[in-house]
């Protein structure tokens, strides 16, 4: 494994004169960020150079700050390999890098799909690298690490033939891999008898048993236009992308209210804001009532290192209501960055019936569906999060971090 300080002394080391620096430079970079399993790599113009930072378990770190290139710019060079014009400079791009990486000097142990956008800034092009590395260790529910009655609940939602079941939270919360695992347990249960399909923007990754396609917005096949003609198709199961707008959210209430069951993911920060949004986005409370078949949020928070410290004042707590905990310290296995590895908190909608369908259908808002919604047994998230950090697994300041001091 190739650290940042260990990659930063490596492309220090190249030759900015020379006319490989570029291919050198790009090669090493994404190699490391692969094997470090970072999900992004950005590679941003400054009046100093070019700083190069990457995401590992949710959080940006730098790698440092390198030259440009004298003979051919590094970000020139990711633009080549991923096909864009090298002569516009003055507009955003967007490209794929997959097959070309592994040509290009490395070959990771996986086809890895990447994905290049460029956009003009004041010192140059700015280009972030997206990497979808394909998930080995988190194909199926059960290997993702959900609270017992949050998975268990995910299983038999699996198990109808209607409705929506949508999988939440912010980028980088890890719901589509919860969406593939669950797609993924249907084909292994299912074995060939029920029809599954997708529509996805863009396909992450490849699964056996399912006819997967994606959306290709610029020849006006979009989410929703896709998902009309998808559903001539006689389809049980339809993985949809994430729902961005009003036309592919009706869509897909359509689909889920006509005999499919309509997996998905969504942008919310939980689960009774996602029905909230739903609401603004124009979808009829009553479809939502009759159309959710179940909604689970979900976060991705870093597991402390084994240096961490137990919590001694009460300070440290970040006023989260937690007896006790431990807090992140230093050492050489975690960087000193406290945290190594990350796991999921998890919250699921309990049956849209009772106090809580009365409340949807009396467009209460989300507050109120909330409330509502813990009266008829959910464990909200923040619920997670305190377990978390009393088991000890976590701590206050990651907690906040990522849920924010007004969950
Ligand atoms: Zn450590």
């Amino acid at each position: 494994m190739t650290s940042a300080p260990q990659l930063a002394a490596q492309l220090a080391k190249l030759n900015a004169a020379q006319n490989a620096y570029a291919s050198q430079f790009v090669n090493e970079l994404l190699a490391a960020a692969c094997q470090q399993g970072a999900s992004d790599v950005h590679l941003h113009p400054t009046a100093s150079g070019l700083e190069v930072r990457w995401r590992i378990d949710g959080v940006l770190q730098s790698v440092g700050t390198f030259s440009p290139g004298e003979a051919a710019d590094v970000v020139s060079r990711m633009k080549v390999l991923a096909g864009l014009l090298t002569y516009r400079t003055d507009v955003p791009q967007e490209g794929r890098l997959g097959d070309a990486v592994s040509g290009v000097g490395f070959q990771p142990a996986q086809k890895i799909e990447m994905r290049v956008s460029t956009f003009p800034t004041l010192y140059g092009e700015r280009a972030v690298v997206r990497i979808f590395a394909a998930e080995g260790r988190y194909l199926y529910p059960e290997d993702l690490g959900l609270p017992e009655e949050v998975h268990a609940s995910l299983l038999r939602k699996l198990e109808e033939t209607s409705g929506a079941l949508l999988i939440t939270g912010p980028a980088g919360s890890g719901k589509t891999t919860t969406a593939y695992a669950a797609i993924r347990h249907l084909a292994r249960k299912v074995a060939g008898s029920k029809s599954l399909v997708s529509l996805e923007d863009p396909i992450e990754v490849a699964i056996p048993g399912i006819a997967q396609s994606q959306v290709n917005a610029a020849a006006g096949f979009d989410l929703a236009a896709g998902l009309r003609s998808l559903m001539r198709q006689d389809p049980e199961v339809i993985l949809v992308g994430e729902i961005r707008d009003r036309p592919a959210a009706e869509t897909a209430f359509q689909a889920a209210l006509t005999g499919h069951l309509v997996l998905t993911t969504f942008h919310a920060s939980n689960c009774t804001s996602a029905l909230s949004r739903l609401a603004d986005m124009g979808i009829e409370p009553y479809l939502l009532r009759s159309g959710v078949r179940g909604v689970l949020s979900q976060r991705l928070v870093r597991k402390l290192c084994v240096c961490a410290q137990p919590i001694e004042r009460d300070e440290q707590k970040l006023a989260l209501p937690v007896a006790s905990g431990r807090v992140a310290g230093k050492c050489e296995a975690c960087s000193s960055t406290g945290y190594s590895g990350r796991l999921v908190l998890a919250e699921i909608l309990p049956p849209l019936e009772g106090d809580l369908a009365a409340a949807v259908l009396a467009r209460r808002d989300s507050q109120a569906l909330f409330s509502t919604a813990v009266s008829a047994g959910l464990i909200p998230l923040l619920t997670r999060a305190c377990q978390a950090v009393e088991a000890g697994q976590t701590d206050p300041a990651e907690i906040r971090r990522v849920l924010g001091f007004d969950e």
